[in-house]
């Protein structure tokens, strides 16, 4: 008796286990960085989704409604005025890149700017090859984000609606970059090499990082060199009325500074 009631006890606390517990050493991303620049800005993978996944990235709102900021497990969203949400569990993506963060290296970080940041990040993790997610904590003499504004239908292409972006200068702020570097071989799905939001301490203020002086900081590394998983949105990014077929890299580079 005691053995049958025992048995799925341990099937049920493992399967809750399964479902809970996001992948470690792993990027998962929805969509393609190719479809977002093609203007595919209907998401069909909600927060809650992409939640499972990992605590801790960046990406974009349903409508293309703002900058994402995942930290600490926690979504904000930088809308094109500015302002910071946090969006409900229900809204969808269609373009995000998440890790479960777990840092393995830590440095403090002296005073540099963005091509500073990136060259010293290289020297602490120097693998191109592997994925690697960034945070770090710093003060900033300055720091300028930009975000975009939800668009309407027909859908203007990425670098169209980059014309028009928001541009924001802060001043004397603390925060928290999150960061991406991906693997050049991520071409057409995601941004090659950095990719830097922001979020302030108060959380009333970031963005999609253009520049910046940062004081100091401390870094927390985690590298990924495992799984990258790619949610693929079945209805809209495979319309047959996407061409996916263009090369964008110049584009990106582009819309990314
Ligand atoms: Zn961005």
């Amino acid at each position: 008796m005691k053995t049958s009631t025992f048995v799925p006890l341990l099937l049920v606390l493992g399967l809750s286990a399964c479902r809970t517990t996001p992948p470690s050493n792993q990027v998962t991303q929805v969509a393609t960085i190719d479809g977002l620049l093609a203007g595919v800005y209907d998401g069909e993978v909600s927060l809650a989704e992409i939640r499972k996944t990992g605590n801790f990235g960046l990406g974009t709102y349903q409508s293309l409604d703002g900058e994402m900021v995942l930290l600490d497990g926690t979504f904000y969203q930088i809308k094109g005025d500015g302002s910071v949400h946090r969006p409900p569990p229900e809204m969808l993506s269609p373009f995000a890149a998440v890790v479960d963060f777990q840092p393995t290296l830590y440095a403090e970080l002296e005073e540099m700017d963005l091509a500073e940041l990136k060259t010293r990040l290289d020297e602490l993790v120097p693998n191109q090859n592997q994925f690697a997610a960034f945070s770090i904590h710093g003060n900033f003499a300055s720091i300028r984000t930009r975000s975009v504004a939800a668009q309407k239908k027909p859908y203007p292409t990425l670098a169209e609606v980059v014309e028009i972006q928001s541009v924001f200068d802060l001043e004397n702020v603390s925060g928290t970059l999150v960061g991406l570097r991906c693997p050049p071989f991520v071409k057409g799905l995601n941004v090659p090499g950095y990719h830097f939001h922001f979020i302030t301490e108060e959380k009333d203020a970031g963005g999609h990082v253009l520049a910046f002086e940062m004081i100091s900081g401390q870094l927390s590394a985690d590298t990924v060199n495992e799984e990258f998983m790619v949610m693929l949105p079945k209805n809209t990014m495979h319309s047959d009325d996407v061409n996916l077929s263009h090369d964008r890299s110049k584009v990106l580079e582009v819309i990314e500074q």
